[in-house]
This record gives C-alpha cells, structure tokens and sequence, in this order.
C-alpha cells in the first residue's frame, strides 16, 4: 500500500525526543505559554529567516490575526486566489473584509499576478499571496503591484515551511506572513497550531496581543483580543520536528523529480510546472487528468491512495454562493474537476514515484 500520509511511521523516527518533550511539559505542567512555546517561536523565527515569530492557536487564525494586526479600513478588498482552502478566503470576510478573487495560471496552479492587477479598485486594501502546495507565489510581479498601488501583501505559508522564492524564504518577502501546524502539513504539531511571522516590531507586538486577549500584561487589556495561542505541548512537539523539516523537504523533492522525470511528455497527464529560482517545499505534488475520478479509483484499486485539492474552485463553494464572482468562468473554475494530488511525502521513496507512475501509465494506455 502507498500511503498518502503516514504519521504513525513519522513517529516511530523520532519517538524518543517526542516521548521526552512531551513528558517533560507534563511533568512540569507548564501547558500554556513558557519556555517551550518562546523556543519554538525563536527557532522558527530563525528558520524561516524572521524576525519575529508568534505562535497562534491554528493557520486559519494566524491569517485572521494577521489581517486584524495589518489594520486595514473596514470593509477593504483582499484580493485572494480562486485556488485555496477555504481558509484564505474565510479569514478575510471573518475579519470584517471583503473576498476578491484572483485566477490562477494554469501550470503552477498559483494567483496570477496579470489578474491581481486587473482585480484592483480603489477599495482594494491588500494581497494574499498562498504558495500553495509549497511552490512560492510569484513575489517579485505581486510586491512590484502592492508598492505601485499602495497595498499590503500577507503571504499564507501554510503549505510552504522551507520553501524559498529567489533565495529568500517566504513569509517575510511581503508585510506578514502566516503558517499552519495542521498535522498533516510539511511541518505538523499534533493537533491544532499556527504561527505568524513578520519583520515588523509593530505587527509582531499587535498579532501577539490580539491572540491573548489585548493584553500588555496579565489583567491589563488594552483591547478586546481573542484567545488562539500555540499550545506548549505543540511548541515541543514542533521543536523535535522542526530539526527534521530540511531533511523532509529532500525526501519530498526526491519524489517529485521522480514524478516528474517519469510523467514528462507521458500524454493525458500534465505534471506541475516548477518553475526555476524556487525551493519548492512539495507539500502536495498535483497533476491535471482529465479521467481523473476514474484514475483515482484506479490507483485505490492498486491501492495507492491519492487526494484532491482542492475539488470545488473557491468561488463556487455553496459558501459563495451570494459572492459576485460565484459564476465567474475562470482557470480555476474549470481546472477543479482535473487536479489530482498524487502521494508525497518523507514516507516514500523513488522507487515509490515510478511504481505510481507505472499504473498511471497503464491506465492511461487502456
Ligand atoms: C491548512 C491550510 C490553512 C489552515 O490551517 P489550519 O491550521 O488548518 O487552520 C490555511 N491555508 C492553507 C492554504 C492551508 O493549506
């Protein structure tokens, strides 16, 4: 059986460091907040080449918190592409701003910068800019837009830990920058978590205190926040991953160039498009095939498992369904019923790559 995601193995690899950060918060019963949580932060900080670093309750939050922390006018346009969860575009109406959807370019799957521009309004407040499956938004075309117009870019990194756009680790290339630790990502807690980072002294401070009750200190509130913190038990567990995540982010692309050596001019299939200058983080490795569902049920036949991200276009969720753009004809409207996501992760190997590859073959040939 190829696995989509296999945790329970993960954790045999590093059950001892895991057994012992966890037993060691519990011992000392220090679940919230403490040394455990500000060592993740600094290391993470440090990871992803930021200067600040706060731990939130989960990715959704972070991107909520961050959109609050930007201190937008209300009812400002963000401009989000039409390729996410739903997550990106939840957190712009929960934080009291409006959804614009951007197209995606149809061989990375990522917002294109062309249409962002198009999609810009005196309304418009800021761009979210998600480095979905872990290849990196094109940053310099959408930072060059937002200073031209005067906007702010929040990068949702929640599939992209690691991942680098010319050199620079994304997070910090546009104002804030947003990640979650949902267990199945490149770099999962077990359980709920999130983080934001950002450059700015002054967002980091007022992310900090909105995800702890406005508070400057313990009963002092300087405004009405929320509670969304990162757990001290995640802090630890992240912390024993995070030494790994370089390591993981190898394996994933091992198998990715397995893919894609083995799919190139392969036809009825289209492999994803890397572009060059990037550190792709492969959280998911997607294709288009147009015979999707039958190849899905196909490869559950061999038992290869597979998944789909994201089946239904943002724009036509039953939650848009009152959005202006809920009809709009778009790339990533039509490309839904195509994508595919095939089995990545540090689990597999290459040789796992070209197994998949043969049956995708075979059933493409029959
Ligand atoms: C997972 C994910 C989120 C939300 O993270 P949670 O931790 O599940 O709240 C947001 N955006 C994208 C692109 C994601 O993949």
């Amino acid at each position: 059986m190829i696995a989509f995601l296999d945790l329970p193995r993960q954790y045999q690899q590093i059950k001892p460091e895991i057994d012992d950060a966890i037993a060691s918060i519990v011992q000392r019963g220090a679940f919230i907040g403490g040394s455990a949580v500000s060592q993740f932060e600094s290391q993470f900080a440090k990871y992803q080449d930021a200067e600040h670093c706060v731990g939130v309750g989960n990715g959704t939050d972070a991107i909520e918190i961050a959109i609050e922390a930007l201190s937008l006018p209300p009812n400002s346009e963000i401009i989000v592409p039409a390729n996410s969860f739903v997550a990106s575009s939840e957190a712009v109406t929960r934080s009291g701003h409006e959804v614009v959807f951007a197209d995606i370019d149809h061989s990375t799957y990522l917002i294109d910068p062309d249409d962002v521009a198009r999609r810009i309004t005196p309304a418009t407040a800021a761009i979210m800019a998600v480095h979905l499956y872990g290849q990196p938004a094109e940053m310099d075309r959408l930072c060059e837009i937002a200073e031209k117009h005067g906007l702010k870019i929040l990068e949702d990194c929640a599939q992209a830990h690691g991942a680098e756009f010319d050199g620079q680790r994304v997070g910090t290339i546009g104002d804030i920058g947003t990640f979650s630790f949902y267990p199945g990502k490149n770099l999962g807690a077990y359980g709920d978590a999130g983080a934001i980072v950002t450059d700015d002294p002054d967002l980091a401070r007022r992310c900090r205190m909105i995800a702890n009750h406005g508070r400057v200190e313990k009963y002092n509130h300087e405004f009405e926040g929320r509670n969304s913190r990162l757990d001290a038990l995640q802090a630890a567990v992240l912390s024993v991953k995070l030494k790994k995540l370089d390591e993981w982010i190898e394996l994933r692309n091992v198998v990715a160039r397995a893919y894609s050596r083995t799919l190139a001019g392969v036809s009825g299939i289209v492999a994803p498009h890397e572009r060059t200058g990037v550190r792709h983080s492969y959280h998911l490795y997607v294709v288009q095939v147009e015979k999707r569902d039958a190849l899905r049920q196909f490869l559950s036949d061999h038992e290869i498992q597979s998944g789909v991200h994201y089946p239904i276009a943002l724009p036509k969720l039953s939650a848009y369904a009152n959005h202006k753009q809920s009809e709009e004809d778009m790339v990533a409207t039509r490309l839904d019923r195509a994508l595919l996501s095939l089995p990545i992760g540090e689990h597999l190997r290459e040789e796992d790559a070209y197994f998949v590859c043969e049956k995708i073959k075979s059933f493409l040939s029959s």
